[in-house]
């Protein structure tokens, strides 16, 4: 193990400055570095050949260059792929591309597991184990652009950024603000900054602290336009209320033109998909700039909730369209090989379970 070294995967452009200034080189070094690391995908420091021989050795003591390991690849009939991506401890976490005719995104993990137990979501159910470093999120931009090569159907493979995968970011803050400055970061992977987009269930401090600190594009869980159905579809709900979150979403795109929050929301039979669902969603959202996402209900083992039906849906997209409200029925991609949304899991050891195991045997 090489747990002395420090990974400069988990390093911004700010902190590798930092680093090189430590070794007592020039804040250029930083720059250097990360074209190897991101432009050239360099692992290898004896290979920079624009770095003396000195250097690269203090640097082979010092330092390492360490992505999480791709384990598996499973690509989609559709084209899509999920890579299971091993982490320490039997823990695993999933990545999906999604490549569509003008763009290519890429689905990104920001923690193992998820501790917000929302009713409707897999990931919930495999409980929470811990927040992925720097290194861990932005690994997976690294493994995927490496698998994927630069281009794809004559542009860049990956356009597009979404923190959608396993996870709450906004609960992962300061390694997730770091990731996806280096996602946004030219001498990173250089994605437009509206092209990074994080999804949030509503952490109502993080995003007022979000707007100081990041340029991210906002996604926002929203699934019901009642505290009441809120409450019990995402939980945190009860922390942070409708009003709250929506407050805070305004605040997040206050004063930036040609930004708008995108609302996700999940469709499921007989629970949110009627007409007065839509309507009072519509009133809702009536003064923030807004997307809909409409994301049709992904299954999995022992859910109990269904899919709405076509019709619903449609209706449903329909009565958002009457009021004005731009409106998108997500597409399920790759669910040959469960990448859809809601359907990630990897392999989390669980500490909250663990734990309560433990709490029961202590207690006999
Ligand atoms: N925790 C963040 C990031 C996860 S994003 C968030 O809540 O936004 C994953 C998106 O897929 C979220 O909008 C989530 O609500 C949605 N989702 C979860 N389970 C789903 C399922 N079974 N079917 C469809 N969408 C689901």
């Amino acid at each position: 193990m090489t747990a002395d070294k420090t990974n400069l995967l988990n390093l911004d452009r700010r902190d590798l400055e930092v680093f090189f200034a430590q070794l007592g080189e020039k804040p250029f070094r930083a720059i250097q570095m990360m074209k190897w690391i991101y432009h050239e995908r360099v692992t290898d420091f004896a290979s920079m050949t624009n770095l003396s021989k000195t250097l690269r050795e203090r640097l082979a003591e010092c330092a390492e260059i360490r992505p999480p390991q791709v384990v598996l690849d499973q690509p989609s009939r559709d084209g899509s792929h999920k890579w299971l991506i091993r982490l320490d401890n039997g823990n695993s976490i999933e990545t999906v591309f999604i490549p569509e005719p003008d763009r290519g995104t890429l689905c990104v993990s920001s923690q193992i597991g998820c501790p917000l137990d929302c009713s409707f979501c897999a990931t919930a159910q495999q409980g929470f184990n811990r927040n992925l470093t720097v290194a861990e999120i932005i690994g997976q931009v690294w493994q995927a652009s490496r698998l994927l090569g630069d281009q794809r159907n004559g542009h860049r493979a990956i356009t597009n950024i979404v923190l959608m995968g396993m996870g709450e970011p906004l609960l992962n803050f300061a390694n997730v603000v770091k990731a996806t400055d280096l996602m946004q970061d030219d001498l990173g992977f250089g994605i437009s900054k509206r092209r990074v987009t994080l999804s949030t269930a509503g952490v109502v401090p993080a995003l007022y602290r979000l707007r100081e600190v990041s340029e991210v594009s906002l996604a926002v869980s929203l699934h019901a336009p009642t505290d009441e159905l809120r409450n019990e579809l995402v939980p945190l709900n009860r922390k942070y209320p409708i009003a709250e979150l929506l407050a805070a979403c305004k605040n997040y795109i206050m004063d930036k033109p040609h930004r708008r929050i995108t609302w996700e929301y999940v469709l499921l039979d007989k629970v949110n998909d009627s007409e007065q669902h839509a309507r009072a969603l519509a009133a809702l959202i009536r003064d923030i700039p807004s997307k809909v996402n409409l994301i049709p209900f992904n299954p999995f083992p022992g859910t109990h909730y269904q899919r709405s039906r076509p019709v619903a849906i449609t209706r449903f997209q329909a009565v958002l369209m009457a009021h004005g409200l731009t409106t998108v029925i997500r597409k399920t991609r790759g669910g040959d090989i469960a990448a859809a949304c809601g359907q990630l899991a990897g392999q989390v050891q669980a500490r909250g379970h663990r734990l309560n195991r433990m709490a029961q045997l202590a207690t006999g």
